[in-house]
């Protein structure tokens, strides 16, 4: 027999009270002095796990040792996100109205699933996701719903679309092949959403692209020609708007026209530079936008949210409930009111966080203005180091610089560069990544976090040089 014990109390609200001053007092702290800490963390495999109890705690423990442990254990394990020189992939942040607003939200803990599961929680979710429509240029009506991630609401918009085009499909699971299309340097999501809407690797076209690592417009309606010929069902392309290798931007008006053509569902991918729509400077990258059947863009990328928050934007919300309508159980049925919408019955995911609320935080602390600053100072640090990188004799550039992200090669080996990389991220100051480009190992440093500056920017293309020089007087 085990032994019985008592059975431990919640925490109680003066216990909660005082840890939750320590924690925000860590918090504070960190945000103040992040750049202190090395941006990716130095561990090694398996260190954390070999450090920690292979079995859970029989007992409570306190709370003083649990934090204890957090900062000795588990921070030394931490890549830094949140730093201003995290340069690498792309950078995020958590600003302090986005933190503030995930805190409230755990502590609510509620499930929107349906409207009156939490009223507010939907409403704020429309009112929210309606201002960035406006911002970034989508017309009035378009419905927009938040997932986690970008690759969650691509594949939602291609149940939505195997619905507009296969309807049948939803009876039996079974469909003539349908084609999907994008360029070969559209994020990965996309195909792999393909196979989980049952499209299959086989029926998956990574259309070529240009010089500039654009979709060749012309190719894609080559294959989709091809396809028809062939007997196959095209019916949808993705225009990616700021890809993650490069950010280039796709061709969207001629897109847009083979699309209508061939009557596909046109998607549009600007997980990371949509946000960029809402700056008139830029707003040529993104014009058509507003013909799209769906659009991506995620405020937990470059709109100063902490992960997870992703929109999905629809033309047709009908489709995508549609898509993934069956019989509604009886404890989920719902009165059915115009104006209380149930989010849960557009998508797979019942249970639904209230996401909205850090964004609504985030968008009036700092305004549409606000945003927009902080956006084009991204820009244009990256577009200036950009320009010093390829003045220098050793460097260059090999990709356009539409967005924040520059793409460029140390003169030398791929090799060379993979180490260069290593090197800067080594000393912890900054971190880089890399892609390949045109058959060749490039580095990426794209710049969006809230707190970063232009001497971010520039220290780090110095210790670039430095670097640099170093490898050279070593061979
Ligand atoms: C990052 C990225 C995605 C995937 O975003 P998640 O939210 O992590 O799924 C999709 N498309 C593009 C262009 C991206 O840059």
């Amino acid at each position: 027999m085990e032994k019985m014990s008592e059975p431990t109390p919640a925490m109680s609200p003066e216990e909660f009270r005082k840890y939750a001053h320590e924690v925000v007092d860590w918090m504070a702290d960190y945000l103040a002095d992040v750049r202190r800490y090395p941006v990716l963390s130095k561990a090694e495999p398996g260190a954390l796990t070999d450090r920690l109890p292979h079995e859970g705690p029989e007992s409570g423990e306190s709370m003083d040792t649990i934090l204890n442990d957090f900062f000795r254990e588990v921070v030394p394990g931490l890549t830094h996100w949140n730093h201003p020189r995290f340069f690498g992939y792309f950078s995020v942040s958590a600003s302090g109205p986005g933190i503030l607003g995930e805190m409230i939200t755990s502590v609510l803990n509620i499930n929107g699933m349906l409207w009156r599961t939490s009223p507010a929680v939907t409403e704020l979710e429309q009112v929210t996701l309606d201002w960035i429509r406006q911002w970034i240029g989508l017309p009035e009506g378009t419905f927009g719903i938040i997932h986690d991630t970008a690759s969650i609401g691509v594949l939602h918009a291609i149940l939505a679309a195997r619905e507009k085009a296969c309807p049948e499909v939803r009876k039996d699971g079974t469909h003539p092949p349908m084609t999907l299309y994008a360029s070969e340097h559209a994020h990965s999501s996309i195909a792999k959403s393909a196979l989980g809407a049952g499209i299959g690797q086989e029926n998956i076209r990574l259309v070529r692209s240009d010089a500039e690592f654009r979709m060749d417009a012309d190719e894609l309606e080559r294959l989709i020609e091809q396809d028809r010929t062939a007997g196959r069902l095209p019916f949808f392309v993705a225009a990616t708007l700021g890809t993650t290798s490069a950010t280039s931007v796709d061709p969207l008006p001629r897109i847009i026209e083979i699309a209508k053509k061939h009557g596909m569902w046109l998607h549009v991918d600007g997980a990371y530079a949509g946000v960029a729509a809402m700056l008139d400077e830029y707003r040529h990258h993104f014009a058509g936008i507003d013909q799209a059947d769906s659009v991506i863009v995620n405020p937990h990328k470059w709109l100063f949210t902490p992960i997870d928050l992703s929109i999905l934007y629809l033309k047709d919300k009908e489709l995508m409930k549609k898509s993934v309508a069956i019989e509604t159980p009886a404890y989920l049925k719902a009165a059915e009111h115009p104006r209380a919408l149930n989010y849960s019955e557009y998508g797979l995911a019942l249970g639904r966080r209230f996401r909205s609320l850090k964004l609504w935080f985030v968008l009036r602390y700092f305004g549409r203005q606000g945003i927009a600053n902080i956006i084009r100072n991204h820009i244009q640090w990256v577009q200036e180091v950009a320009k010093q990188i390829d003045a220098h004799p050793d460097f260059e550039v090999v990709a356009p610089t539409p967005f924040s992200l520059v793409c460029f090669r140390y003169k030398g080996t791929d090799q060379d560069n993979q180490r260069l990389i290593a090197e800067v991220n080594e000393t912890g100051h900054a971190f880089l990544s890399g892609t390949m480009l045109g058959g060749r190992f490039v580095i990426r440093m794209t710049v969006g976090n809230v707190a970063a500056t232009r001497d971010d920017v520039q220290s780090t293309w110095q210790l670039i040089q430095k670097c640099a020089e170093r490898m050279k007087a070593a061979v």
